[in-house]
């Protein structure tokens, strides 16, 4: 049977504890998982592409079959340029279904075989997201155990200046 390869792809600014969680998750379904960074400067990233490929390169040192990409343009070309049976996302709560049910069908209107596989965290990530990691670091709360230490580092490091 040839390798099942799924693409995880967000912006990761930064990797969280629940992204880690459900690449841990696609890892028991798939041989290999490449994650996707978008290269997406529009959002105003509080880290560079470059800077959240290495985040995720050290978070995710230990998994030999993961690994960190970045592309632009259309994740469905992406997908495709990298052979890969699945596009991976997680799904939180019902506030997450709408966007990703609309991307999964644009998707799949965009290129018929385009599956989109959702796997949801554990209960204690499912409040989490980069940007509420954010919001907390910057006005001085404690983002301990909501991302890996040397995140946590970065973070604090970076909103402190
Ligand atoms: P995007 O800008 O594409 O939403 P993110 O980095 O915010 O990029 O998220 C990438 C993917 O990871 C999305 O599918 C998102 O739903 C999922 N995700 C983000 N945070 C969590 C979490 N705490 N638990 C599970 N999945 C998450």
């Amino acid at each position: 049977m040839p390798a099942k390869l799924a693409i995880y792809p967000g912006s990761f600014d930064p990797v969280t504890n629940g992204h880690i969680d459900i690449i841990v998750r696609g890892l028991k379904i798939f041989d290999r998982i490449v994650v996707g960074i978008l290269n997406n400067p529009g959002k105003n990233p509080l880290f560079t592409v470059n800077e959240r490929k290495e985040m995720l390169q050290a978070s995710l040192k230990t998994f030999t079959r993961v690994e960190i990409d970045t592309f632009d343009g259309l994740l469905v070309d992406y997908a495709l340029h990298r052979g890969a049976q699945a596009i991976l996302r997680g799904m939180r709560a019902v506030s997450d279904f709408e966007y990703e049910f609309q991307m999964a069908l644009m998707n799949r209107k965009l290129v018929r075989e385009a599956e989109t596989v959702f796997l949801m965290p554990a209960l204690s990530w499912v409040y989490l997201s980069s940007t509420i990691v954010k919001d907390v670091a910057v006005n001085g709360g404690d983002i301990t155990g909501l991302v890996p230490p040397l995140v946590q580092e970065a973070v604090v490091n970076r909103v402190d200046r």
